[in-house]
């Protein structure tokens, strides 16, 4: 059931103008406080306070924190386990309020409220949020929330982009990071890769006197200082290394953060194959059941220390099957189902084979990788409405949680994302709904042109080059004379800034030279607070992947941006209007 949203005018139509917390809750949570308070302040035009001082008294919007060890029945319908669940409460008239035991959960219930109340934020940065007008804030309400997917993240490849030349204060970084949280996007489970490594290291001198704790490849034990080197897991004194080394982790974990709600350490092994030959370790399994035999040796060991204690490691590469041998509870999977892998010949498959074998799955997926695809329209299962239907399917399937490698392109993967943080939220929501929404709120009449055209350049049947000659063609008939406001022709000349960098991508893609290298990056960076494109990749690609390495290195090197001859230096953000321009000249282009 939903909250009621009240209509009626009446004296206490904004809860007093308050937002009510204590001392410690507002230093957890100060970041969405403001925030919460500049969003409730546009929408209504009036003040709102902030008391932390005085957090029982109504009227008021009151922030309340519980004590899962003081107080862990204080509503029937609460988990306290559930990091993500928050109830709101609400008469309707005097007082509203957001109670968690986590600080996710009360963040997680200050941007349900303000999405109850119309609030939306389609793409990261101000340009792209919803915010409506509001003559009454008031609810009447009485519900817990709480996501389908315990896990909800994403990151771009490499990161958020902070390129300190063109971007001094990082605003790119901040304004995704900000877009994820008031999407809610999150949960309390942090799952990192490859930790093989970590016991290379620190092991080092131990092992190098210990050459038969090390993989047998090709008849010979592989060097300790072997890139990605893997380990003898047969081996009774390797195991008991392991082990102590993974509980080490663990103790430390607990000692410096107390009260975490779970703690996992990554058990995963190094990339590639190289993994053992001998007689001892084929008679434990395959490479996957003795990869998730050793996960089971640290679970056993972590089951005495903690209930909260977790090991992770993926499902993927040389450990892509299901293992033959039961997991410990404690065991977390992030199944890889859509990229390499070769052990299952459709990725359905291995989620059923996975599903038989754990309760405790989490999908790590690829959604338009950057340096591959680099911001180019995706295609297929990867359309931001099909990519909505393996959400839901992933639900049915009992997976637990959602980790993507993406792009930060709002032009490329900008609206998956979207349907993302909120299907991931409720997988109940309907696609089609949304992206109607968000059609009509981002673009208002040219509702149709942009949909239109973002369909056309999603159909990967059709030429490349010519059916963007197509789109943007149509796109100008279609919008020039359409009456849009400020925000949605802002709006719409972004899409016309993406439609110019896939002209000029194209461009390089059929003719790499220093000439169509060096216009593609001076556009990119010229364009890169509009967050269209995730400039870093691009930018790696023509040297890594293309042919101008030397070009890269001596005028446009992304981790190197300070040095003298780079050109970050001499980029000037284009204007809408000089965007719009560029777009009309690119219409002047023979069909
Ligand atoms: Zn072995």
């Amino acid at each position: 059931m939903g909250c009621m949203h009240q209509q009626q005018s009446f004296a206490q139509s904004f809860y007093g103008n308050v937002i009510k917390t204590d001392a410690p809750t507002f230093d957890l949570v100060k970041d969405a406080l403001w925030d919460f308070q500049f969003q409730l302040g546009k929408a209504t035009g009036k003040d709102f306070k902030i008391d932390s001082k005085d957090s029982t008294h109504i009227p008021g919007i009151q922030i309340i924190k519980l004590d899962a060890a003081k107080n862990p029945s204080y509503d029937k319908r609460l988990d306290p386990n559930n990091d993500d669940a928050v109830l709101i409460q609400s008469d309707g008239e005097h007082s509203l309020k957001i109670i968690a035991y986590t600080r996710q959960g009360l963040i997680n219930g200050i941007y349900t409220y303000l999405d109850t109340l119309g609030f939306r934020w389609y793409h990261p940065g101000e340009k792209w949020a919803i915010i409506p007008k509001l003559k009454d804030i008031r609810l009447k309400c009485d519900n817990v929330y709480k996501p389908d997917f315990i896990l909800r993240s994403f990151f771009g490849t490499w990161g958020t982009p902070r390129n300190k030349v063109v971007d001094k204060n990082f605003t790119v970084d901040k304004e995704w990071n900000i877009w994820g949280i008031r999407n809610r996007l999150g949960g309390a489970y942090t799952l990192v890769g490859h930790a093989w490594g970590d016991v290379l290291a620190q092991w080092h001198d131990y092992l190098k006197g210990r050459p038969e704790e090390m993989a047998l490849v090709n008849g010979k034990r592989v060097s300790v200082d072997a890139p990605n080197a893997k380990f003898c897991l047969s081996n009774d004194d390797f195991q008991k290394v392991f082990i102590f080394h993974m509980t080490r982790q663990l103790k430390k974990m607990m000692k410096d953060n107390p009260s975490q709600p779970r703690y996992i350490v990554s058990v995963e092994p190094s990339d590639g194959g190289g993994d053992c030959e001998c007689e001892a370790c084929k008679k434990l399994g395959n490479p996957s059941t003795r990869a998730f035999f050793m996960a089971n040796l640290v679970a056993k060991e972590f089951q005495k220390i903690s209930p909260k204690a977790f090991v992770n490691l993926y499902a993927y590469n040389t450990h892509a099957a299901a293992p033959d041998l039961e997991l410990e509870r404690n065991v977390i999977v992030q199944v890889i189902p859509y990229k390499y892998q070769n052990t299952y010949a459709s990725s359905e498959q291995m989620l059923e084979a996975w599903k038989k074998k754990s309760d405790n799955l989490f999908i790590y997926d690829y959604y338009g990788l950057p340096i591959l695809n680099l911001d180019m329209p995706l295609h297929n299962v990867l359309a931001p409405w099909r990519y909505a239907e393996r959400i839901k399917y992933w639900h049915k399937q009992n997976i637990k949680g959602i980790t993507l490698e993406s792009s930060y392109s709002i032009g490329c993967t900008g609206i998956g994302l979207y349907l993302f943080a909120r299907l991931s939220w409720n997988t109940n929501a309907d696609e089609w709904q949304i992206l109607k929404e968000y059609y009509h709120q981002c673009y208002g009449s040219a509702y149709n042109a942009v949909w239109d055209a973002q369909l056309v350049l999603a159909d990967d049947s059709l030429e490349k080059s010519k059916t963007l000659t197509n789109v943007i063609h149509k796109l100008q008939t279609e919008t020039e004379k359409l009456k849009l406001d400020a925000d949605q022709q802002s709006r719409l000349t972004d899409f016309k800034a993406y439609t110019h960098y896939l002209k000029l991508m194209y461009q390089m893609q059929r003719n790499e030279d220093t000439t169509t290298v060096d216009n593609l990056m001076r556009y990119v960076y010229s364009i890169y607070l509009r967050k269209e494109v995730h400039a870093p990749p691009i930018n790696v690609w023509p040297s890594e992947f293309g042919h101008s390495a030397a070009f890269i290195a001596k005028y446009w090197s992304p981790f190197n941006e300070t040095a003298p001859q780079m050109r970050y230096a001499t980029i000037v953000p284009l204007t809408d209007e000089e965007i719009n321009k560029l777009f009309e000249d690119d219409c002047r282009v023979k069909r």
